[in-house]
């Protein structure tokens, strides 16, 4: 066939056309940290593990995901996804589904028995961890990871802390939280049950260890004083939660008052529902907007048929009723007592009023700062006491089980640098990947996919997990609504737009390089790279 009257250049066949001087300002790629990462209490590169799963690296995916959090299967279930709320895809329509992706990729290394590597040499050095929780977990974790000896002293019988005996199973399976606990303490951990540790020092000295990162959690109910006839049954929410673990459920009646407006109260009235009470109220002395549990946790509640009395306190307990006094919100919001007392029938009244830490195995310890029940560490999670750590619900913070894998993870990188006689390092901070970096109209509308849910009836009887998984082709579609804010996904656009044949492709998974030679400046790339991986910066006179 005939060629048209045209020449067609081929890519980087224009060698006529090397940039002069002129050029002011020059492209660059960059990598920006994405809004989602940074919200991450874990600090997980989501938008790198989404960008494998897309493609179906699931393992891949699973592996760059504990590199900052060895439970994604339990995260993957009971982590408030605060990447979520932070992600920039909510602009466009709706958040990313990274939870439930997470929990993909958790569930599917258990069905596949992926396990984490051991590390070659060891340092020769012994670390103590006090406490077999979220945040001990983690720290035993990463240190093993890191060539250290690590030995978990755990007070109860089973490992997993609050997730264990707190969190109940209908929204956390066993099977789930053993699987992944079982793969760190192949790493070598060793673990001691029914070990608790009185006196941090002591235990130091004797088991010669070189550093200890406590992770004892917030265990003791704290109690309100609540005028209680002798005859009235009055239990501890962290209690009943606890006796769910062992051989005989509680015994708390058909009639179940729980006080408080925490998570711990919504997941006892769930609890007790399930145990066949047939009537669980929350009594809650605020408005629903202050409540401190979530509103999926507290609409879950409700669907089951758990009823919640805003403003509203008990006065008194007695045999088979309590003494409710309404409240009222003043000018700042505050509830205040209005005298208008109601009589509501109650076998057992649980008190779910927060929890406060037991601290005495640092009784004796020079140097340590105690401040509001909780012990205060530096930046690099060191307390007072050169040596001990802390991080968890024991040191203030938010109390949550991603918040204390993430204590977990910096605790061990600063106790491994502490170790080498050295500060721990954090890679260079990276600007921040805003929605306004973007050009959101080169994605296509992507609504979110929705986890199935357990049928209402089901819910109500059994502790069956509620909330389900996604399977692999929603996992997949999920993870590819990710806009990978602030990295380059290879979408070609900068090497197709740029008029002078300047941007080399290095191959896949390579990226992109510039041949500044033939750059003239003009940033076409950056205004055409949808996710802000390119900016321009002034050329160096
Ligand atoms: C009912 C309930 C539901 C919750 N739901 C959620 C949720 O859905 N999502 C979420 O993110 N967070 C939730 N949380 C909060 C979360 O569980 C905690 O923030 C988290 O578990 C804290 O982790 P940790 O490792 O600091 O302590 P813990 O999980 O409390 O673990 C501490 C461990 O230390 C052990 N220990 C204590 N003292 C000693 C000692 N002297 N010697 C040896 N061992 C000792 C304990 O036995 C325990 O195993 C919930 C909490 C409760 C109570
Ligand atoms: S751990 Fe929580 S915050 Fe972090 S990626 Fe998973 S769901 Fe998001
Ligand atoms: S779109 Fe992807 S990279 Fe961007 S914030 Fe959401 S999950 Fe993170
Ligand atoms: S335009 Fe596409 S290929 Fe070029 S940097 Fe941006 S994401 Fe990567």
């Amino acid at each position: 066939m005939e060629k048209p009257f045209a020449i067609t250049l081929d890519v980087g066949s224009s060698l006529a056309n090397k940039t002069g001087a002129w050029r002011t300002q020059r492209p660059l790629y960059v990598d920006r940290l994405p809004p989602c990462n940074h919200a991450c209490p874990a600090g997980e590169n989501i938008q790198g593990w989404l960008y494998h799963a897309e493609s179906g690296e699931y393992e891949q995916a699973w592996r760059l995901l504990t590199q900052d959090n060895p439970l994604p299967a339990v995260m993957g279930r009971v982590c408030y996804h605060p990447c979520e709320g932070a992600c920039n895809r909510a602009q466009l329509d709706s958040a990313v589904g990274i939870n439930s992706v997470e929990r993909f990729l958790g569930d599917e290394a258990i069905r596949r028995g992926w396990r984490f590597s051991v590390p070659e040499a060891s340092s020769g050095r012994r670390i103590l961890v006090v406490g077999a929780g979220p945040s001990g977990l983690s720290a035993a974790y990463h240190l093993a990871r890191l060539g250290h000896a690590v030995e978990i002293h755990e007070a109860g019988p089973l490992a997993g802390g609050m997730m264990r005996f707190g969190i109940p199973k209908y929204r956390l399976p066993r099977a789930v939280l053993d699987a992944e606990v079982k793969r760190i303490l192949d790493l070598g951990v060793v673990l001691k049950l029914n070990t608790k540790v009185a006196s941090i020092q002591e235990t130091m000295k004797s088991g010669r260890f070189d550093a200890a990162f406590l992770a004892v959690g917030a265990h003791i109910a704290k109690r309100a004083y609540l005028p209680a006839g002798s005859a009235a049954k009055v239990l501890d929410a962290v209690a009943v939660l606890r006796s769910m673990e062992g051989k005989e459920a509680p015994l708390l009646g058909r009639r179940v008052v729980v006080y408080g407006g925490g998570n711990t109260a919504i997941d006892v009235a769930r609890t007790a529902k399930r145990l066949g009470a047939d009537e669980a109220v929350i009594v809650y002395r605020r408005t629903r907007e202050k409540m401190p549990a979530h509103d999926f946790e507290v609409e879950e509640a409700l669907q089951e048929g758990v009823l919640i009395k805003w403003l509203s306190t008990i006065k008194q307990a007695n045999e088979a009723s309590i003494t409710v006094e309404k409240m009222k919100l003043d000018e700042k919001g505050f509830p205040q007592p209005t005298g208008e007392l109601e009589t509501l029938a109650a076998d057992a009244v649980v008190l779910a009023l927060g929890q406060d830490v037991d601290l005495s195995l640092l009784d004796g310890v020079p140097g340590l700062e105690v401040e509001d029940g909780v012990v205060r560490v530096g930046p690099n999670m060191m307390t007072g006491h050169a040596g001990i750590f802390a991080g968890g619900d024991m040191v203030p913070a938010e109390r949550t089980v991603t918040v204390a894998v993430g204590h977990g993870k910096k605790a061990a990188r600063n106790i491994d640098a502490w170790l080498r006689g050295g500060i721990y390092a954090k890679a260079r901070e990276h600007e921040a990947a805003t929605f306004d970096k973007l050009n959101p109209w080169y994605y296509s509308d992507a609504p979110k996919s929705v986890r199935p849910v357990l049928d209402i009836v089901r819910r109500q009887s059994t502790f069956d997990e509620v909330v389900k998984g996604l399977d692999e082709s929603n996992a997949q579609y999920e993870a590819r609504r990710c806009l990978s804010c602030g990295n380059c996904f290879e979408c070609d656009n900068c090497y197709g737009v740029c008029p002078d044949n300047a941007v080399i492709k290095l191959g896949p998974g390579k990226r992109f390089q510039f041949n500044y030679d033939y750059c003239k400046g003009c940033g076409l790339c950056v205004a055409e790279c949808p996710c802000g991986a390119i900016r321009m910066i002034p050329e160096e006179i």
